[in-house]
């Protein structure tokens, strides 16, 4: 294929792909943010034609798709939709997150499941690409009725999943409450402590040390990765984060403690605005109410006596970084024209796929470092990566040294990215980087095995 063909190869290669999976948005943006830099690759590279590879990592090997019967409080029998997508096994386990969330559909579980397959690639451990999850909406719900859906959730799950098989975690509406409570039914279920059929587990059973950081510290550590290849650091500088869960929580406090004034945060219901900075007492009660009294972030605008916006994303607010930290498509093409427009220097994704495909191209056209989620925010999955080989070992690492491993595997992502990434200005298009560089290593094996 000519240079000049690229575009046709793409919109071709587009239009089967949303022609065999209908009504699936989310899913054709993830594939086309792939396709835009893989389809040239392949097309330049004589090894990887003629063996349909975008085609087949494109199709899942398996969809699970089931119900979920469960009580609730008053004794009402509540149904549910939960799948397990087992997207490629090609280079390792299935593995990927589970979510809880209203907004859950098979096609939400598809991209994410795709992306994970580059992702997983990137960190250079042996872990296939896979994601799950249920369209329960954990909020309002109470403890038991939490305990009685992830109970009945892993009764149909159990069959699907084990260390070698497909080792699920969590994602949005999935923490370490949630992640106990599935891992204990397994433990009913199969009569067999089997640490590392699933990750994110609490510290005396099996957890690793850091786990709950590595993907807001990851997201940071690559976010300094590129900022030193300008020759800049974090110190200093004012950073916009949406969301306060899990990796918002964790992006805030390494930021915060690496001399960083982080300004925002958010949830479903708006964002706080603190000009002061969260971190340390107010980080700690921002992390108390989300962690342990499942609050509103409205709370901390009326602890602490600062701007409240209901209904709207920190976009506006000045910055130098932002990291997009709470779910996919909540930073636009316009976000990112008034992100740029305030000078900001660096976006980092903590969440995936937060931004827009018009976003994207605003950033990199503007030529500012752009870490793109399946690079930046691969240090979650890398850790849970970490805690099957300690679960195999039967040891536990301190976490200073799971600390260290995450540092060493976000800057080597990094340094894979800025290698298939560098234009032939000199700029890093990370976007790039990270598509080609994950793609390489799973494409090889798919050669290697010939038709599968
Ligand atoms: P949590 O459930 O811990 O937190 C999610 C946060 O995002 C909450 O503050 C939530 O607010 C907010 N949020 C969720 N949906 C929306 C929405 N539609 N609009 C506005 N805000 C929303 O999830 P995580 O922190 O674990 O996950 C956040 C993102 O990071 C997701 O994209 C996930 O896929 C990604 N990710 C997570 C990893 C992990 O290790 N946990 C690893 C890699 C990526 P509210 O409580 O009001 O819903």
């Amino acid at each position: 294929m000519a240079a000049g063909n690229d575009g046709d190869e793409i919109e071709r290669f587009m239009a089967g792909l949303e022609r065999r999976n209908p009504g699936q948005p989310e899913f054709h943006q993830a594939v086309r943010e792939v396709a835009n830099t893989v389809v040239p690759f392949i097309a330049r590279n004589p090894q990887y034609q003629g063996a349909e590879l975008m085609e087949r990592l494109t199709e899942p090997d398996r969809i699970i798709a089931f119900r979920v019967t469960w009580q609730d409080d008053a004794g009402r029998m509540r149904v549910n939709r939960a799948w397990r997508v087992q997207f490629s096994n090609a280079i390792g386990p299935y593995k990927g997150g589970l979510r809880f969330h209203a907004s859950v559909t098979v096609g939400v579980l598809k991209f994410l499941g795709f992306e994970q397959i580059f992702k997983n690639s990137l960190t250079g451990l042996p872990i296939g690409g896979a994601k799950g999850g249920a369209n329960f909406n954990p909020q309002g719900k109470s403890e038991h009725e939490v305990m009685r859906f992830c109970q009945a959730m892993m009764l149909e799950l159990h069959h699907y999943i084990g260390p070698d098989r497909d080792v699920p975690a969590g994602d949005i509406g999935v923490g370490k409450r949630e992640i106990g409570y599935l891992f204990g039914q397994y433990l009913r279920l199969s009569n067999r402590f089997s640490g590392g059929v699933i990750t994110g587990k609490g510290q005396t059973f099996g957890g690793s040390n850091a786990r709950t950081e590595a993907t807001g510290y990851g997201t940071v550590y690559f976010l300094q990765n590129m900022l030193a290849t300008r020759g800049e650091d974090v110190a200093g500088r004012v950073a916009t984060v949406s969301g306060s869960g899990n990796v918002a929580l964790y992006a805030i406090e390494k930021l915060a403690e690496l001399g960083a004034r982080v300004v925002t945060a958010s949830d479903s219901g708006g964002f706080v605005h603190d000009p002061e900075g969260i971190a340390g007492e107010r980080l700690a009660w921002l992390k108390d109410l989300k962690e342990n009294r499942r609050g509103r972030i409205q709370e901390y605008a009326e602890r602490f006596g600062c701007a409240f916006h209901e209904g709207k994303r920190p976009w506006r607010v000045p910055c130098d970084f932002a990291l997009p930290c709470a779910t996919q498509n909540e930073l636009g093409g316009d976000d990112a024209k008034a992100l740029l427009a305030n000078g900001v220097v660096a976006v980092a994704e903590g969440a995936n796929m937060p931004s827009s495909l018009d976003a994207i191209h605003a950033f990199l056209d503007a030529r500012i470092l752009y870490g793109p989620a399946k690079a930046a925010n691969a240090g979650g999955v890398a850790v849970s990566g970490l805690e099957q080989s300690q679960n195999a070992l039967r040891i536990s690492w301190p976490f200073a040294e799971v600390d260290e491993r995450l540092k060493t595997i976000m800057r080597d992502i990094h340094d894979k990215c800025r290698e298939d990434g560098r234009e032939d200005d000199g700029f890093v298009n990370y976007v790039r980087g990270a598509n080609i560089a994950g793609f390489r290593k799973v494409a090889d094996a798919l050669l290697a095995y010939g038709v599968v």
